[in-house]
């Protein structure tokens, strides 16, 4: 039984009746279980979501892939997530907070998770670069 956070958000990229995809996003807590189970166990709690939401049974997928990205040691998951009725934007700006050493040397924080209106995206991610590298050079007197 999966609970909590998006499960499932589905949605249907290709039209064609004879070769539909279904895909579905799973975040929070569910998408690292998804991880842990194979392809058809997880084609299965679709298929009972689906005919459980439908009221009929549906048809059962003819093939289920499974994406998992916590366990690809080059993603280590794949993108952060607010979880609903939890999270708010303050914590996005959470995460950019630097820490500062006991020496003084301050560890500064990018990466789309910092970004407050543009998190689990590519620019959010190049945005937040910017963000940290603008304060940088702000500090040390330099341009970009
Ligand atoms: C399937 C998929 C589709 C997407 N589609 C889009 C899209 O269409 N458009 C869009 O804008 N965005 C999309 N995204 C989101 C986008 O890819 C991310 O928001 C973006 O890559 C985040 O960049 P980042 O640098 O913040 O983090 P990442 O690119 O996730 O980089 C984080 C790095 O930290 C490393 N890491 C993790 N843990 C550790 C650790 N403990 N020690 C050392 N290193 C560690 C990881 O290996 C990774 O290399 C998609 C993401 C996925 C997974």
């Amino acid at each position: 039984m999966l609970r909590t956070c998006h499960w499932p958000f589905t949605s249907n990229p290709i039209t064609n009746p004879s070769q539909a995809i279904l895909s579905c996003f799973v975040s929070c807590a569910n998408a690292a279980h998804i991880e842990t189970l194979s392809n058809s166990a997880a084609g299965g709690i679709i298929h009972r979501t689906l005919t459980s939401w439908f009221g009929v049974e549906t048809p059962a997928p003819k093939a289920v892939h499974v994406t998992r990205w916590a366990q690809d040691e080059l993603s280590r998951g794949s993108y952060s997530h607010m979880v609903t009725g939890i999270s708010d934007v303050a914590h996005r700006e959470e995460f950019q907070k630097p820490v500062l050493n006991r020496f003084g040397g301050l560890l500064r924080f990018a990466g789309e998770h910092t970004s407050r209106s543009h998190f689990a995206t590519v620019h959010g991610a190049l945005l937040s670069g910017w963000r940290e590298a603008d304060d940088i050079l702000g500090k040390m007197g330099g341009e970009m």
